[in-house]
């Protein structure tokens, strides 16, 4: 499969902002791009980011209700998403485990309310500073994959994203030899969870990926794309990345 870039602007984005949209829009419709596109915005832009992107680059959200409808007060269903034009929801983002206390059952609940609505599911794995120094990243990622993947993934309704915790919004960023070798290892995880489903199953790479350093990290091996949050928000930042994109071997 092509490489999928994916763009999260996290709480950022005003009416005004779809403007970034209209120019990535406009710039893929003169020269396709090598990769799969993607840009995960709030959700209230949502219905006004679909016509923005004219067709040219799918629309995601960055969460959704595990809940098809009901007396859920402040959330959003997957099915409302789909409704809205959406194609395809971030699951599990670090910052939704830190900050609204989401874990791995939730995170696959929602995945599966993806999958229910027709959507594509993002889900967001990675590990904290601590427990990379502790040297667990590799049973945390490795639990996470277990726990949040749920079985029934498969590379046309769902891609993994690893996103050391660490590393998001930070600047930092792991070797390009700790990021082939959690690749690896979540590729193993994935296989054992999903049988031949999990050779296929994009798995990106999130955590301060910029135009700078795109080119390197996107031609590591069992680098399936990316999931860009700061960069993401500017359509020249963004173009630079997804003109990084490596074609499938
Ligand atoms: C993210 O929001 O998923 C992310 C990776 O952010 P940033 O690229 O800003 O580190």
């Amino acid at each position: 499969m092509r490489q999928l870039i994916a763009g999260n602007w996290k709480m950022n984005g005003l009416g005004r902002d779809l403007a970034e949209i209209e120019t990535i829009s406009r710039a893929f419709a003169a020269r396709a791009p090598n990769a799969d596109t993607l840009l995960c915005v709030p959700f209230t832009l949502v219905p006004r980011a679909v016509p923005s992107a004219g067709g040219v680059i799918p629309i995601g959200a960055q969460d959704c209700s595990p809940h098809a409808a009901g007396a859920y007060t402040g959330d959003v269903s997957a099915e409302m998403l789909k409704d809205a034009g959406a194609t395809t929801v971030i699951v599990g983002h670090s910052e939704r485990r830190q900050y609204h206390h989401e874990d791995n059952a939730q995170v696959a609940l929602k995945a599966m309310a993806a999958w229910r609505a027709g959507l594509s599911a993002i889900i967001c794995i990675g590990e904290s500073e601590k427990e990379r120094s502790d040297g667990q990243a590799h049973t945390i990622c490795s639990g996470q994959v277990a726990g949040s993947v749920p079985k029934g993934a498969h590379a046309h309704n769902t891609a993994l994203a690893y996103e050391p915790v660490w590393a998001i919004g930070t600047g930092k960023t792991p070797t390009s030899a700790e990021i082939a070798d959690m690749h690896a290892d979540l590729r193993a995880c994935l296989i054992d969870r999903l049988g031949e489903a999990g050779r296929t199953l994009r798995i990106l790479y999130g955590g301060s990926v910029k135009p700078n350093n795109a080119g390197e990290i996107l031609k590591l091996k069992d680098v399936g794309g990316a999931l860009i949050g700061g960069a993401s928000l500017k359509a020249v930042d963004y173009l630079a990345i997804v003109s990084s994109a490596q074609l499938p071997k």
